[in-house]
């Protein structure tokens, strides 16, 4: 469920009619529902309680500081994969304490800057990262708490480049290898083994590969704690899937999510971690754009919008799909056409959506991409020299712009001549 409805025949985010955000903002624009957002984190709250546990937003989906604010404000922790993010995390006001640390590359930098600022985990992914960290930690005189992200060789059974739990895949370390570099861990100055990480892919619509992999978690948690180590805290990753079309069968709720958790991992003791971001943020946003032109073809009808490859790279990315709809409620009686939905991008993969049916469209109408608040804004370019696309946050009849539309000046001058020019 979102709050992007029809009222009175206009679409809405929450009380906000979207045609007067894009008078005011102008096309393309991200919108993103607060209270969407809240719904989101609240149901995984459901989902885990009473177990102990945090949810730590992965803010790769969806970065903007006002949304990371949003949710720490929630109680939300963060999983970050840059120190970058770990930075803006802190600006949004998340404390160390509730931040962890993934990624398969953390630089010696990044790792001193968490270090310093305070951090709840780094997710370890490699043995060469954990003899970097421990150089790092035991330099500054510090311990870093750490898990070890192991590999359970699961297939998701997702698109090829989210799944990430394969034995293929560059993510974390074999599971049959643990034992060992647990092992190794537990010797190393400057490290403090607190538990088991593992995240097996994205937009996973099928709870099974969850379940497996789980179950190796559990497995592996007993042994560790045989070997001597004190595991008290598993991080369960992220990845649950959301609908992308209305049409198809709806994914697995948060709830079952959860009561898979709690069947695999709840009897342990640990403190349990997840790391969910398209399902919270992906629904709660809209891309906004206008129709430029709708030009006719010889087999076809293109409508040409103002949002582009470069501002929601998915369709041509993953070939994903993103539910399209006008941003004026059709009459009922209305017969829709079907249109090859493109943008002004110079190449074919410009395309958002190939003969999709939409009520008759004309130059200078609204349409809204649904579900592009999950790896929307935060994959979106300046190819082309288009700017940045702005990003604007609902919250009840309120809207603001939260990351403004740069300036031609301001792009143009992001560049630099260089001295003998
Ligand atoms: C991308 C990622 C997530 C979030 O995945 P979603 O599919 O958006 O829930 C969580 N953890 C890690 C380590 C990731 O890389």
């Amino acid at each position: 469920m979102d709050h992007f409805l029809y009222r009175d025949g206009a679409l809405h985010a929450e009380d906000v009619a979207i045609a007067e955000i894009a008078a005011s903002v102008g096309t393309p624009f991200y919108v993103y529902s607060t209270a969407t957002l809240t719904r989101h984190y609240k149901l995984f709250e459901e989902a885990l309680s009473p177990l102990p546990h945090l949810i730590c937003f992965a803010m790769k989906s969806c970065g903007n500081l006002s949304v990371v604010k949003t949710l720490g404000a929630l109680g939300a922790g963060v999983d970050v994969v840059s120190v970058g993010e770990y930075l803006k995390a802190k600006a949004a006001g998340v404390p160390g304490e509730r931040i962890v640390f993934s990624g398969v590359g953390k630089t010696r930098d990044e790792m001193r800057i968490a270090l310093e600022g305070g951090i709840r985990q780094f997710n370890v992914e490699s043995e060469p990262e954990l003899f970097a960290l421990s150089e790092v930690a035991s330099s500054m005189g510090l311990t870093a708490p750490i898990t070890i992200r192991v590999n359970p060789d699961v297939d998701a059974k997702t698109h090829e480049k989210i799944a990430t739990g394969k034995k293929e895949n560059k993510f974390g370390i074999p599971i049959s290898r643990a034992r060992e570099v647990y092992a190794e861990a537990a010797r190393l100055k400057g490290i403090d083994v607190v538990g088991i990480d593992v995240h097996i892919g994205s937009q996973l619509v099928d709870l099974v590969p969850f379940e497996e992999a789980y179950l190796k978690v559990a497995e592996l948690t007993r042994q560790l704690r045989a070997d001597g180590h004190d595991i008290r805290r598993l991080d369960l990753g992220g990845g649950l899937g959301i609908p992308y079309e209305r049409s198809n069968a709806a994914p697995p709720l948060p709830l079952d999510y959860g009561a898979v958790i709690k069947r695999t991992v709840g009897d342990l003791g640990c403190e349990l971690e997840i790391e969910p971001g398209r399902l919270i943020s992906g629904n709660a946003g809209l891309l906004v754009s206008k129709v430029i032109y709708v030009k006719s073809g010889e087999e076809r009808d293109f409508l040409i919008l103002d949002a582009a490859m470069n501002d929601l790279i998915r369709p041509s990315m993953y070939g994903a799909h993103h539910d399209i709809v006008p941003v004026v409620e059709p009459a009922p009686a209305t017969l829709p056409q079907p249109y090859d939905i493109v943008g002004p991008v110079c190449e074919t993969g410009d395309t958002f959506a190939k003969q999709r049916a939409l009520p008759p469209m004309r130059a200078g109408d609204l349409v809204a991409f649904r579900s592009a608040g999950a790896y929307g804004a935060v994959m979106a370019s300046e190819y082309n020299m288009r700017p940045l696309v702005p990003e604007v946050m609902v919250h009840g009849d309120q809207f603001a712009v939260i990351r403004a539309r740069p300036t031609y000046d301001e792009m143009i001058n992001r560049d630099s001549m260089a001295p003998w020019l």
